[in-house]
């Protein structure tokens, strides 16, 4: 196949960072410029589609650009600046400026009010084609050359080659950045999974699958990993938003233990052993007459309760009148200290993110661009940035997507490339 005709601008990858930056250049570039995405896949926004249980949880209601950025395990720092540019009310803005409106949910979720993630494709497949962004898809790019004057030249998985003057890299937390971005002078941040739940196999938790406790504080043994939140009891262990956000803050630290580590769980987080016992102690001046396992402290969902009470030993009639100090103590230990063996993980299916990617330091926030390659962009995912679930990753996307579109219409305005 013969070379194809040059292009100004080419993305690599039509996931929501790529066309964000495509859209983003080819708006500030109004036909100044060829802007051409490139997509290996038959069909672009696939993990749009997918994305928040196939509603789009498009971005947070979290409007402080230093508060959005806590809540990023690797990125964080970086991003405070980028945000200051362009945070989640800019989202908010720029979809409804382009015809989507978008609703909170009371976690601080955001979606669109259709609840469907095609609302969100058809949003930016349209901004897309209005601003004349071209795309090609089952087109991937298999290596990045520097051209000696300028530019770059891109080997095509369909054959052939497509030369640019500006290069945006936005192919998520696939291996490909290593390939594309090693050739560019580029480290990459050796990629582990984030976002993922723990595989338990313990008796405390049988039976218990779909059991939702509101409030636990989850920690990793012998580290300063520590979240509280909502936990979920599945059939292979434990999930929910606490389990995911120990996940995506220890991605690296439990990488390393192969994901065999000790879990420890306080199911009462407001409490700790003393309170428990002190709580135990007035809940036996109240309810003396009354079967332990009929009543349970602080709220505790009672199939819990009850399997925590037989854990303890304590049999099935014994009153709260008639607990021992022993009992008591080890009913105390299992509500604030219950130790779990986790054994794996698995992926969690609503969303999970990719930790690494391409190295922080060599990237201005300001703009996007390498430090390292000029004419160079990155967006999205490939970038070692994750965030914790609650759109926060698409967050990133869209911001980065913002910050490079701009900056690549601005770096061709200046050069006249
Ligand atoms: C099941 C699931 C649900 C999710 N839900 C949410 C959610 O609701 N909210 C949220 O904030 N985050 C969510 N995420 C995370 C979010 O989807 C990603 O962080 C986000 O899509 C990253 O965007 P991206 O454009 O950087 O990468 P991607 O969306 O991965 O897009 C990259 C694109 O590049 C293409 N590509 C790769 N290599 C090449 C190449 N060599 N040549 C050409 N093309 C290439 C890929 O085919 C892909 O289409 C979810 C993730 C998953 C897996």
């Amino acid at each position: 196949m013969s070379n194809l005709l040059p292009s100004k601008v080419v993305v690599v990858g039509g996931g929501a960072a790529g066309f964000f930056g495509a859209i983003t250049c080819a708006e500030a570039l109004a036909g100044r410029g060829a802007v051409t995405v490139l997509e290996r896949g038959a069909n672009v926004l696939q993990k749009v589609k997918i994305s928040g249980g196939g509603r789009c949880n498009v971005t947070h209601s979290c409007f402080e650009p230093k508060e959005l950025a806590k809540r990023y395990p690797r990125g964080g720092p970086a991003l405070i600046g980028a945000f200051h540019r362009f945070q989640a009310t800019d989202t908010v803005k720029w979809f409804e400026a382009h015809g989507v409106v978008l609703k909170t949910e009371p976690d601080g979720r955001m979606f669109p009010t259709t609840d469907q993630s095609q609302t969100i494709i058809n949003c930016l497949t349209n901004a897309a084609r209005a601003s004349g962004v071209e795309l090609r898809t089952s087109c991937g790019v298999e290596r990045v050359e520097r051209r000696s004057e300028g530019g770059f030249r891109l080997r095509l998985s369909v054959g052939g080659t497509l030369d640019c003057d500006v290069l945006l890299l936005a192919t998520g937390g696939t291996k490909a950045a290593d390939v594309l971005t090693s050739s560019l002078g580029h480290t990459i941040e050796p990629p582990v999974p984030s976002l993922f739940t723990f595989h338990i196999a313990d008796k405390r938790l049988e039976g218990l699958s779909g059991l939702a406790v509101e409030r636990a504080t989850v920690s990793v043994a012998g580290t300063k990993l520590k979240e509280t939140g909502p936990v979920l009891i599945t059939h292979w262990g434990l999930s929910g938003p606490g389990i995911l956000r120990l996940s995506a803050w220890g991605a690296r630290e439990l990488a390393a233990f192969a994901y065999t580590f000790s879990l420890r769980v306080n199911w009462l987080p407001d409490h700790n052993f003393e309170s428990v016992i002190a709580l135990a102690q007035a809940q036996r001046g109240l309810t003396g007459a009354r079967q332990v396992s009929n009543v349970a402290l602080a709220g505790l969902p009672s199939r819990l309760w009850e399997r925590l009470v037989t854990t303890a030993g304590i049999a099935p009639q014994t009153q709260w009148a008639g607990l021992t100090k022993a009992q008591t103590q080890t009913l105390a230990r299992l509500l604030v200290e219950s130790e779990f063996a986790v054994t794996g993980k698995s992926m969690n299916k609503e969303e999970f993110v990719t930790c690494g990617g391409v190295r922080l330091a060599e990237v201005d926030f300001k703009t996007m661009a390498s430090r390292v390659c000029p004419g160079l962009y990155f967006a999205g995912e490939l970038l070692d940035i994750d965030g914790i679930t609650g759109g926060f990753n698409f967050q990133a996307a869209w911001t980065t997507g913002w910050l490079a579109g701009n900056a690549m219409a601005e770096r061709l305005a200046a050069k006249q490339v």
